[in-house]
């Protein structure tokens, strides 16, 4: 436990009707005699006023207490809820900082403190910050299911299930003379094969956890007049992007937050890619356009399907699509967006695309718009229920991979070779990974990356 008694403002800044100070540590029941001049009951809403060091009223209202370990943190914790003035609050923060046994908290320290504490584990502590930077209902009521400890409740039935496992294998490992028929009776051979199972399934739903948290990052490119903006429009369901016939008039990035079905999608529209342009802005737009295109999930490719066969545009678009694909190394996925269908319902595309999806739309009369949505969803691997879903972050989803792969080798070493001191090595390594979900045996750097993440006063 912290020695150090912190405090900061847990509410957003701004005005609002009320706003809560934090105060957390061992010195907390000093902080309340000297601002309250008492110290409330445990747990008891205690109406009073708030005042300097000096006696000078600066506010009332309710004031929290809440004695160690039954509290957020695991720690005596003050709450006090003055009306909601930065200045108000302000004035009570500094009033109380001014104590010197007191100091400002970093972001993210009371969970910090409540994990370390042992009041919730590391997807717990987690799932707290995804709650309040949540962009969907969806994401917000998976951080909530893994808030509750439904996913950590997962990783700690699968590492229960392993170290049984474990056990079997150790043990015989350790009295081969003994009688254990546990390796004969195929315990261990079904255990592996649940456990897989199980850590399988625990995975997609992390992954789709991630999906949910994340979005997919799409960029939107192709040919100036190709319907980029007319696209992005479409998606977002409102005008975010000028659409002119005239070249080049997309001269910056545009960025647009929408979601499908829970499912969050950061579009980017980039500038007008245009090979050859004396425009000073044009350029710097072109450029930024790169810096998007190698950084996406996806890469939507807009043609004018009314311009195949009619002009040189045939060929600049194919050009445009190449240099994408070798600019990105054929490394992102492309779907290409056969635009302005309603000019030209019977045109033939290029051999060279037809191996790529293919999405026919109208940006202007919305033809295709869902069936471009379903892609999208698919592409993710997103699924339409959040039931069960939990939260999940990347780091999550590369352990649980980590722990499968450990798995899975134990279980070949298992069965082909018999050569249980490796299988049980590899078992070994995949509770580990487990652990590290949960944040047992985690690194302090690690523990600083994700905790530095939060706001100040969560
Ligand atoms: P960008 O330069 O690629 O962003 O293209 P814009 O979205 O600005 O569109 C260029 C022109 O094509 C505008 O006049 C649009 O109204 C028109 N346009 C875009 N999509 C369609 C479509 O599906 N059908 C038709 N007929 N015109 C379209």
């Amino acid at each position: 436990m912290s020695d150090e008694t912190i405090a900061a403002i847990a509410t957003a800044t701004g005005v609002g009707g009320i706003g809560i100070i934090r105060v957390s540590g061992k010195e907390s029941q000093k902080v309340a005699s000297i601002i309250l001049g008492t110290v409330p009951k445990d747990r008891y809403a205690l109406y009073t006023k708030f005042r300097k060091l000096n006696s000078q009223i600066i506010d009332e209202g309710i004031a929290l207490f809440f004695n160690g370990p039954n509290s957020f943190t695991g720690e005596d914790v003050l709450e006090l809820q003055c009306h909601g003035g930065a200045v108000i609050l302000d004035i009570l923060l500094k009033e109380i900082l001014s104590l010197d046994f007191v100091r400002m908290a970093r972001p993210g320290e009371f969970s910090e403190r409540a994990f370390l504490n042992g009041k919730i584990d590391l997807t717990q502590a987690e799932a707290i910050a995804d709650l309040i930077n949540a962009s969907t209902e969806q994401a917000a009521l998976s951080a909530v299911n893994s808030l509750q400890g439904n996913f950590s409740g997962l990783i700690n039935q699968l590492n229960e299930q392993l170290i049984k496992l474990r056990t079997y294998v150790e043990a015989t490992i350790d009295f081969p003379d003994e009688s254990i028929d546990f390796i004969e009776d195929g315990k261990v051979h079904e255990g592996f094969i649940d456990l897989i199972e199980k850590l399988e399934k625990i995975l997609e739903t992390a992954k789709q956890g991630v999906i949910l948290k994340e979005g997919l990052k799409i960029v939107i490119s192709g040919r100036p007049n190709a319907g980029k903006s007319s696209l992005l429009n479409a998606l977002c369901e409102k005008e975010c992007a000028i659409v002119t016939d005239i070249e080049g008039t997309t001269r910056d990035i545009l960025r647009e937050n929408i979601n499908i079905d829970g499912m969050p999608l950061h579009i980017i529209d980039t500038a007008g890619l245009r090979e050859h342009t004396s425009n000073i802005v044009e350029k710097i737009g072109i450029e930024r356009a790169w810096n998007e295109i190698i950084q996406a999930n996806r890469i939507l490719f807009v043609i004018d399907v009314s311009k195949i066969n009619t002009d040189d545009s045939y060929d600049k678009q194919l050009e445009l699509f190449k240099l994408i694909a070798s600019k990105t190394e054929n490394k992102i996925p492309f779907s290409i967006i056969a635009n302005k269908i309603d000019l030209s319902p019977n045109y033939t595309l290029p051999k060279e695309l037809t191996a790529y999806p293919i999405i026919e739309i109208s940006a202007k009369d919305l033809t295709g718009l869902d069936t471009l949505r379903n892609h999208l969803k698919e592409c993710a691997g997103y699924k339409n229920t959040s039931n069960g879903v939990f939260s999940a972050r990347r780091r999550h989803v590369v352990s649980l991979e980590k722990a499968l792969d450990h798995l899975n080798n134990g279980f070949d070493l298992f069965k082909t070779s018999q050569d249980l001191v490796l299988a049980a090595e590899e078992m070994r390594e995949a509770q580990q990974n487990l652990n590290e979900i949960l944040g047992k045996f985690t690194a302090d750097d690690l523990l600083n990356e994700i905790f530095n993440t939060f706001c100040i006063g969560k």
